[in-house]
């Protein structure tokens, strides 16, 4: 005589148990003691060591004269055109620095312009806070970057 088995892939559905296993895995990871929230804006992240982020135009701290030689270096080595360095021979026919753009809108933040500088003149900081509402804003002069970003003070 034949047994008849009970049909399990019926039992398996009527018990949720496929449901019942995937909310026993998903819970498994859900463990409060190690959620962890940041508090930005009010408390801002420590970004890498290596992080690349606003341009900045370095002055000497004791002449405050530009680090930069115009040497156009950083330009050249740019894959996105984003540098624009202006000059003029001074009185003793030396190049000296009269205007640099910098376009952040198209800038990849690869470094390389930084690495290609011969001075500590022009670096890539670790402000990551770059959102503009305009895109024209995004075409800092030499003031700008000499100056550098400044960071927005959030009051709420
Ligand atoms: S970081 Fe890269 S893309 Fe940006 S300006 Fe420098 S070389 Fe150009
Ligand atoms: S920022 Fe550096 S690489 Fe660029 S023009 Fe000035 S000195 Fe040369």
């Amino acid at each position: 005589m034949k047994v008849r088995r009970p049909n399990l892939t019926l039992l398996k559905k009527i018990f949720l148990v496929d449901l019942i296993r995937g909310l026993f895995l998903t819970f498994s990871y859900q463990r409060p003691s190690l959620n962890y929230t940041e508090q930005y804006p009010k408390v801002r992240p420590k970004v890498a060591e290596r992080f690349r982020g606003a341009p900045r135009l370095n002055n000497d701290p004791e002449t405050g004269e530009t680090l930069c030689i115009a040497c156009n270096l950083c330009a050249l080595a740019c894959p996105e055109h984003c540098i624009e360095v202006g000059w003029e021979r001074d009185a003793k026919g030396k190049k000296a620095l009269t205007t640099f753009t910098f376009d952040i809108s198209r800038c990849m933040f690869c470094g390389l312009c930084e690495d290609a500088c011969p001075t500590p003149a022009l670096e890539l900081t670790q402000d990551f806070e770059l959102s503009l509402y305009d895109r024209r804003d995004m075409k800092w002069d030499r003031q700008k970057l000499e100056e550098g970003n400044q960071p927005v003070v959030y009051t709420k």
